[in-house]
Order: C-alpha cells, then sequence, then structure tokens
C-alpha cells in the first residue's frame, strides 16, 4: 500500500534561506540540461564539419550525436554500454561541481533526482503528453531526496546537507511503512515536505470487477447544485472562489496589486496577499471535494460519472474578424468569462480523482461512460429531443414524462453505465415508506415550525437564537 503524507515544515531563517538558493540553482541546472539535450538532439541533422560560434571549434556530427535526445558528454560507459541522456548528464555533475564550486553546497541525491525530473519530463513527452518547459520561480518550486536518506524522530527531520529541522508532526507514520521518496515543497504559505510511504505487506484494495457490482449510483455535475445523484440527493456547490465575498476581496486585492509602484517592497507585499487569498481559496476546495467525495463513495460500489471534457468546455470563443474594417466583432467571450470562471471553480476533474481515490481505497469501482445526450434523453421512453429540456425542467415532448432536469440526467447516466459495462444490479428498499416526492410538496404551515424550533431551543438548554422571527411575523399582520 502506498500512501503520502504531508507536514509543514518548521526552518530557521538560515535553514529557509539556504533551501531557497538551492531551489534557485537547481532551476537553473534543470533549464540547463534542457537547452542541452535540446542543443545536441538539433546537432544531429547539421551536414558536414561545422565550427561552433562561441568556443569556435571545430566539430564533426558522427562525433556529436550519438544518443537520441542525447547531451554533450562522454557518451559511452567503461562497460563499453551506451550511456542515455540522463546518465551522461548525471556523469557530468562532477564537471559541473568543479567549473561551479557552490554546486557543491547541495547534496548530489538532490541533483541527480533534478535530473530524473527531466528525465520523467521526456518520458511523458514520448508517452504523447507536451515537450518539457522550461522553468521559471513559479513553476519550480520543489526539490526531491532519494529513499532512506531522510530520518524521522519526534518532531524533527533530518534533511542531508541542510540538517535537522522542525516539522508540524500532524499524524503519525504508521507502523511498518517504509519511507520511499521525499519531496520538499515551497508553497506561498510556507515551506512543505511531502512524504511517500509504502508497506509491501499491505496489499492496495483490488478494484471490485464489474460483474460483482450491486449497487450504483449516476452523478450529474453541475453548477448550482455541485452534484445530483440519482437516488434523488443533491450536494450544494460551495462555489469557493466565485462567490460574491471572495470575488469582492480578490478584486480589492488585485487592485492594490495594480495601484502599487512596480519593483516596490510595497507591491512585493500585496502580491503576497493575493497570493494567500489563492492558496487558501485552493485548501478550501480541497478539503471540500474530499469530504463530498468520501459521501459519494459511501453510496454505492460503483460511482458513475460522465467522461467529462473540461479543457474543450472552457476553451474561448473564436475571434470574429469583420472583413470591411477589419477590426473584431463581439463574439461573446466576454458572456462567458464568468461561465468559464464557475466551471473551473467547480472543478468537476478534481472531484472526479478524489473520488477514483477514495474508491480505490476502499475497494469500490468508478465508471465512466459517454456524456453525450445524457441530459436530453428522456429516462421513461428514450426519446431524444433538445426540446425536451427547459433549463432546470424537463418534460417530454414523446410521453410527457416530467422530471428535474439533472436527476433526469443522473439517472440516465447510471443507465449508460448498466448498459455499457453489463452491471447487474440488486433492487435497494428504500429506507422511508413514504415516496420521498411527496413530502417536498407539502408546505408545514409557519405556527408547526414555530413550536418546533421554540421546543428544540427549549430542549437543547443552549441560548435561543431569536433571529429575526418575531419582526417578520409582524411585517405580515394576519388582517391582510
Ligand atoms: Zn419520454
Amino acid at each position: 500500500m502506498i500512501l503520502s503524507y504531508v507536514y509543514k515544515l518548521r526552518p530557521s531563517g538560515s535553514q529557509s534561506v539556504k533551501m531557497e538558493s538551492w531551489l534557485n540553482m537547481l532551476r537553473s541546472h534543470y533549464n540547463w540540461c534542457l537547452a542541452d539535450r535540446i542543443e545536441t538532439y538539433r546537432q544531429q541533422f547539421i551536414q558536414g564539419a561545422y565550427c561552433n560560434l562561441r568556443t569556435s571549434s571545430e566539430a564533426y556530427p558522427l562525433t556529436c550525436c550519438i544518443v537520441k535526445n542525447g547531451a554533450t558528454g562522454n557518451p559511452w560507459q567503461n562497460s563499453g554500454k551506451k550511456r542515455n541522456a540522463g546518465t551522461i548528464q548525471d556523469a557530468g555533475l562532477v564537471d559541473l561541481k568543479a567549473a561551479r564550486p557552490w554546486y557543491k553546497s547541495i547534496d548530489s541525491d538532490v541533483l541527480q533526482r533534478n535530473i530524473a525530473r527531466l528525465n520523467t519530463a521526456y518520458k511523458n513527452f514520448f508517452d504523447g503528453r507536451g515537450f518539457p518547459a522550461f522553468k521559471n520561480r513559479s513553476n519550480f518550486r520543489s526539490f526531491e531526496y532519494k529513499p532512506g536518506r531522510v530520518k524521522f524522530k519526534g518532531v524533527l527531520v533530518y534533511l542531508p546537507k541542510i540538517g535537522w529541522m522542525r516539522f508540524f508532526n500532524s499524524r503519525p507514520i504508521p507502523d511498518g511503512f517504509a519511507i520511499r521518496s521525499v519531496t520538499i515543497r515551497r508553497r506561498t504559505d510556507g515551506w512543505f515536505i511531502s512524504v511517500r510511504l509504502e508497506d509491501k505487506s499491505v496489499p492496495m484494495a483490488t478494484p471490485r470487477p464489474t460483474s460483482e457490482v450491486k449497487t450504483a449510483v449516476g452523478l450529474d455535475m453541475g453548477l448550482t447544485r455541485l452534484v445530483h445523484c440519482s437516488d434523488g440527493s443533491d450536494i450544494p456547490n460551495p462555489r469557493f472562489a466565485t462567490n460574491q465575498k471572495t470575488k469582492r476581496t480578490l478584486s480589492i486585492r488585485q487592485r492594490r496589486v495594480s495601484r502599487a509602484k512596480k519593483g516596490g517592497h510595497n507591491r512585493k507585499k500585496r502580491v503576497a496577499e493575493v497570493a494567500k487569498l489563492h492558496s487558501k481559496i485552493a485548501n478550501r476546495r480541497n478539503a471540500g471535494r474530499r469530504q463530498v467525495a468520501n459521501k459519494l463513495v459511501k453510496k454505492a460500489d460503483a460511482i458513475v460519472v460522465e467522461d467529462l471534457n473540461v479543457q474543450g468546455m472552457v476553451r474561448r470563443c473564436k475571434p470574429k474578424p469583420d472583413e470591411g474594417t477589419g477590426r473584431f466583432l463581439a463574439n461573446g467571450q466576454s458572456a462567458k468569462r464568468g461561465l468559464n470562471r464557475s466551471i473551473l471553480d467547480a472543478s468537476w476533474g478534481e472531484l472526479i480523482s478524489k473520488i477514483q481515490y477514495v474508491a480505490e481505497k476502499s475497494g469500490k469501482v468508478l465508471l465512466k461512460v459517454d456524456p453525450r445526450n445524457t441530459s436530453r434523453e428522456c429516462s421513461a421512453c428514450g426519446h431524444i429531443d433538445k426540446a425536451n429540456r427547459d433549463r432546470e425542467r424537463f418534460i417530454c415532448t414523446e410521453c410527457g414524462h416530467f422530471d428535474h432536469a439533472d436527476k433526469q440526467a443522473a439517472r440516465n447516466i447510471k443507465h449508460k453505465a448498466v448498459v455499457e459495462y453489463g452491471l447487474k444490479l440488486i433492487k435497494v428498499p428504500t429506507d422511508c415508506g413514504k415516496p420521498k416526492q411527496l413530502c417536498l410538496f407539502e408546505t408545514p404551515s409557519t405556527e408547526l415550525t414555530v413550536s418546533k424550533r421554540r421546543k428544540s431551543g427549549a430542549q437543547s438548554s443552549k441560548r435561543r437564537v431569536p433571529g429575526n422571527l418575531g419582526r417578520q411575523l409582524e411585517l405580515f399582520p394576519q388582517g391582510i
């Protein structure tokens, strides 16, 4: 079983200065290695002899590039085997430390892991992801130790070449788990250490095969409510970044940044304020999503979601040029911007990945289905029509089936999974004998709720919160 724990570090002043300087050096090392690989790769296409402009030495293509995505250095091992780019650059670390002695202050494992990071970036590229990017201050914030180098003792952690450092021991490392890799990361609110723990004797919970799934729940993600479940329940959308209060605070803080003098100390402070708010929002969202995921996974053996393409949904509108004047016409982007922000704030993808994590841990399974027509199809007769849906209402134009649009979509999603994955579900009797819908339409009388509140207030012996209930009743006198 593999776990990953994150702790907040409490470095001393000199320790945080040291880590900061390590990050700067490692970043420039990473960028140099990347540039080196790009350069040597290009050299293989040069025909004949050429001279290097910088060193004005003559070079021949056959002596230059031997390995794909190569690196400058000896391409052969002592054993006669070929080196790959990563091992060439590993061997080059000796030269680097000789030429730039300040790199000696960095632990050699950390330097090697830095090259390994570039190897991973290249591996991802060959797997079809993007080409490795040059890093700047904002996207290069971490370094890594190899397994077995870092020691934990109470509230202290030993980091090689940095020393013993205090940390907030928020939860103990469970017995029997070995420390795999350790990553130190700088965030806006301080330094953090994330530890990967592994216990080989504990197997990972095996996901249930789809043939054994007894119950399933379909989820429809939305904005007015975050999730609608096929069992009729829903979960509210807290809008962590796009609620009125946060939007206002953010715009005030951003305005303060723009009014501060560029390059000044005050501007730095104002930027830090904006970053702090963003990290606060991220923390809240993270915690909220985790709670929701735990709640949803408890519902059934299989959790069914739509395979959404969020990136495609938030794409910008195409610019619309006016052929006569060469200027640009309105293309609806400014109207879409708010929607895009709401979609990104809802972070459905993050919720799905959290659900997947919790599901895997508890031996349940996450199923994805094609999102096509889930909100247009009638769950009663299967009729597909765009006109079926009128915002939140769903009325089938064929059979007259009436339902809440999103709940209906959730039911369709569940049904799709049953068909696509061949699930054999059993019927679960509902807890209440009365159908839920009937309760929904019953409007409780005011007198009843008032007496209920008074009663509960007296029983709990807490201070009764008066609210404005009395005043509200006065506003609407009985005579009218
Ligand atoms: Zn119908």
